[in-house]
C-alpha cells in the first residue's frame, strides 16, 4: 500500500470564505501515483470545514445566510465561548458544515458525482490555517 501526505495552507482576506479546492486535491492524487484508493481531506482547525457541494454562487450565498441565521457572528457576547475570543460562531459553523470528506480514487482520479466539488470553508479567517490531504491505496 502506498500513502501520500500534503498540507494546503490558506490565509483568507475575509473572516468567512468558501474556496473550491477540487483541482488541488486532484493534483495531489496525480502526484501520489495512486490508482485505486481513498483520499481524506480535513480541516486542521476547529473553526474551518471541508465539505462537498455544488460550486454555484447562489447556493454559497444561501450557506452564508443560513449559517448566520443558525449562529450569527454578532453580538459577540451571545456566546459563552467568547471570553478571550470572538469566534464562538465559527466553532458552531464548522461543526454543522463538517470537518472532513473522504473521496474514492478510481483509475487515478477522484470518483465524484457529476456536481460534487470539494470546498474549504473558512469561518474565522485572516490568519494562516491548513488542510490535511492524506491519500492511501495502490
Ligand atoms: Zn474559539
Amino acid at each position: 500500500m502506498k500513502s501520500h501526505r500534503k498540507e494546503f495552507w490558506f490565509n483568507t482576506k475575509s473572516r468567512r470564505e468558501l474556496i473550491n479546492i477540487t483541482s488541488d486535491v486532484e493534483d495531489e492524487v496525480k502526484n501520489s501515483g495512486i490508482q485505486e484508493g481513498f483520499v481524506l481531506v480535513n480541516a486542521m482547525h476547529i473553526t474551518a470545514s471541508v465539505f462537498i457541494n455544488d460550486d454555484e454562487s447562489g447556493l454559497h450565498q444561501d450557506f452564508e445566510r443560513w449559517l448566520e441565521w443558525l449562529a450569527p457572528e454578532k453580538p459577540y457576547d451571545r456566546y459563552n465561548h467568547n471570553t478571550a475570543e470572538d469566534n464562538g460562531d465559527a466553532h458552531l459553523k464548522r461543526t454543522i458544515m463538517g470537518r472532513e470528506v473522504t473521496v474514492a480514487i478510481t483509475d487515478g482520479k477522484l470518483d465524484l458525482g457529476p456536481w460534487e466539488q470539494i470546498f474549504y470553508g473558512e469561518f474565522d479567517g485572516k490568519r494562516r490555517k491548513r488542510v490535511l490531504v492524506k491519500i492511501i491505496g495502490e
